[in-house]
Parts: C-alpha cells; sequence; structure tokens
C-alpha cells in the first residue's frame, strides 16, 4: 500500500514536486497511504463523493474514505476526490499531509486477519490543500488511481504466491512427521494428491504472475495480465491454505501453527484492490472489446469507464 501511494507522485507529478517529497517516500522515512474507497463506492469508485472545492489557490476537501490500510499512522494519504460532476472524468489526485487541520482517522476496523497492519475510515473535514499538492491535472484523478492499481495487482498477485508457497511447505513438513496408520499421513495417496494439487496450484500461480510482471518490465501493456495474476494467484492462495489446514488436521485449526493465519490472510486478498469479481469484470470487458492487444492509453481510457477498485 505504501508504493502503492508512491505510484502517482513517481508516475504523475512534476519534477519539482517529486524532488520535494519522493526521496522521504522511497526512503522509507515516511509512511504513505492511498484513499480510493468510500463506504458505498468499493468495486465503483466513480460513484465516490468526497469532494476537493477550489478555494483560490488551494482546494478544501470533505468527505470520508473508507478502508485505508496505515489509516491514523500513515504521514501522507493520497487522495481521489471529486472536482465536478462528471463521474468519471471529475476525480482529481492529491498528495495530503498527515498533519493537515481537519484530517482525522477512526479507530481501526477489528478484522478477520492482517492484524499488523491499521485498516481505518479516515475524514476529510475542510482540510485545505495547497494547489500545488494535486498530483497530475484536474480530472485526472481516476486513470491515476486506477493505473497505480494495475501495478499493485501485481504485488498482491506476488503476495498471494508466497503465502500460498508458505502454506504448502508447512504442509509438507507436517505431512511427512505425522503419522496415521503406521505411516507418514504424505504416504496415504489422499494426502499426497492434495499436496500435488497444491504444488501445481502455486506453481501455476508463481508463473502467470511473473509472466505479468516481465510484461511490466518490458513496457508492454498489462493491465490484462495483472488482473489474470492477481485472480490466479490469490484463488490459489484461498485453495492451497485451505488444504493446509486440513493437512494439520485439528492441529490447523488452532492458534499453535502458522496455517490458520495464512487462510485468513488469504481471504482478504480476494477482495481487495479490485475483488476477484472484478479482476473478471476487468479480463472479459478485454476479451469482448479489444480486438488485438491495444495500447496502454486505450486500456487506461476503457478502464475509467468500468468499475475497478
Ligand atoms: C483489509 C483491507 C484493506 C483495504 N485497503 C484499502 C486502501 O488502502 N485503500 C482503498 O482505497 N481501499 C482499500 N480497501 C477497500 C477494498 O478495495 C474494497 O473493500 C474492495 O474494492 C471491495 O469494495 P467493497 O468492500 O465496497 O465491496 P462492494 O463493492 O460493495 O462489493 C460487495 C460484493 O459485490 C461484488 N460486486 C460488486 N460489484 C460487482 C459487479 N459489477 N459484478 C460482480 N460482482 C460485483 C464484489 O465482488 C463483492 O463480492 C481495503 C479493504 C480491506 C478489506
Amino acid at each position: 500500500m505504501h508504493t502503492l501511494s508512491c505510484f502517482a507522485l513517481a508516475e504523475y507529478g512534476t519534477d519539482e514536486q517529486r524532488k520535494n517529497w519522493l526521496p522521504g517516500m522511497l526512503g522509507g522515512e515516511l509512511l504513505g497511504a492511498y484513499c480510493l474507497s468510500e463506504s458505498h463506492a468499493g468495486s465503483d469508485p466513480a460513484a465516490m463523493r468526497t469532494r476537493a472545492r477550489r478555494d483560490g489557490d488551494a482546494y478544501v476537501l470533505r468527505g470520508e474514505k473508507a478502508w485505508t490500510t496505515h489509516g491514523g499512522h500513515a504521514d501522507f494519504y493520497q487522495v481521489m476526490a471529486r472536482t465536478s460532476d462528471d463521474r468519471t472524468r471529475g476525480v482529481s489526485c492529491f498528495l495530503v499531509p498527515a498533519e493537515s487541520s481537519g484530517l482525522s482517522a477512526d479507530p481501526p476496523e477489528r478484522k478477520m486477519g492482517l492484524t499488523g497492519s491499521a485498516t481505518a475510515t479516515v475524514r476529510f473535514d475542510d482540510v485545505r490543500v495547497p494547489g500545488g499538492r494535486r498530483l497530475g491535472e484536474e480530472g485526472q484523478g481516476l486513470p491515476i488511481a486506477l493505473a497505480g492499481l494495475d501495478a499493485g495487482r501485481l504485488g498482491i498477485a506476488a503476495v498471494a504466491v508466497g503465502l500460498a508457497q508458505g502454506a504448502l511447505d508447512d504442509a509438507l513438513a507436517y505431512a511427512k512427521q505425522s503419522e496415521t496408520f503406521g505411516k507418514p499421513i504424505a504416504g496415504h495417496q489422499g494426502v499426497a494428491f492434495l499436496l500435488a494439487d497444491m504444488e501445481a496450484a502455486v506453481d501455476s500461480a508463481r508463473a502467470t504472475m511473473l509472466a505479468a510482471a516481465r510484461r511490466k518490465d518490458a513496457g508492454l501493456p498489462y493491465a490484462r495480465q495483472a488482473s489474470i495474476a492477481k485472480l490466479v494467484a490469490t484463488e490459489a492462495a484461498m485453495r492451497v491454505t485451505t488444504d493446509a489446514v486440513q493437512i494439520f488436521g485439528g492441529s490447523g485449526y488452532t492458534r499453535d501453527f502458522p496455517v490458520e493465519r495464512y487462510m485468513r490472510e488469504a481471504k482478504v486478498m480476494q477482495i481487495f484492490e479490485g475483488t476477484n469479481q472484478i479482476q473478471r469484470l476487468v479480463i472479459s470487458r478485454h476479451l469482448v472489446h479489444a480486438r488485438s492487444e491495444p495500447s496502454h492509453h486505450v486500456l487506461r481510457t476503457a478502464a475509467t469507464e468500468e468499475p475497478q477498485a
């Protein structure tokens, strides 16, 4: 999420904006947060209501952003807010310092997992932001936010692969040393085939993630592939972590072993940075609307017209 909150400045900031703020953000001194979702506008961010009203050479932000990772802890917030009523072209992007007057965070959500990371609603009660803190053009905020998510989805896919690999490694070690009917449970075909399916899921998720990442590194369009990677890797992580709990038997259901936590962490990956239903929407729209691989610009423009986040 910190990387996602740096993306807009790195890609769309002016030289002066980058010189002022990027070193601290990339140097690990400043923690960032990314404020796109609202309580009624998660999958459909173009429905957002948070407003940025122009006042002289500044903007005044008013509204609430839900589900903000690092909310209440961040040093700066990348905030998407409405500067006009145009659904997709009426959103702008701002870099708001945490100490701004009128900015506050609710107590963190009580989540199923990811307990090491605070998630909170952040409130903007007439927060004054200098015009020099707007990133990109007025009205460019949604394409900027969605471009960040393309890259973010590769990150989620990579995390999901690591999580699934961890669960497989633990399940394999347990299956080799835990015995029933006079032999290690890995010696029972029912368990061995489960492990084989887990290995196949982890391997194919990793390959899909790397193929998408290589396209990004090569400067090729990768939005569709990032959605596929996020979908494939997080579905694999959910299945593999659930099967890891199964292989541990009753012990898997206790907090004495890490696999129950892996399973809880996997669940959120099917939800954030675009639920897996939204990834299917993105992939199917590429299939239906694109004759050949369109340019990145075309993809981005099409994406802003549809639900994504
Ligand atoms: C732990 C955590 C951290 C988060 N961090 C951040 C953050 O830092 N910044 C941020 O901006 N957001 C963040 N989010 C928000 C996250 O991106 C949203 O929760 C997510 O996009 C889903 O939105 P929603 O919760 O409003 O669900 P909804 O959009 O209400 O969706 C509810 C259900 O309906 C389905 N659905 C909705 N529309 C469609 C459709 N068109 N077709 C098929 N199915 C559909 C969804 O897939 C889902 O299953 C975070 C969420 C969590 C849980």
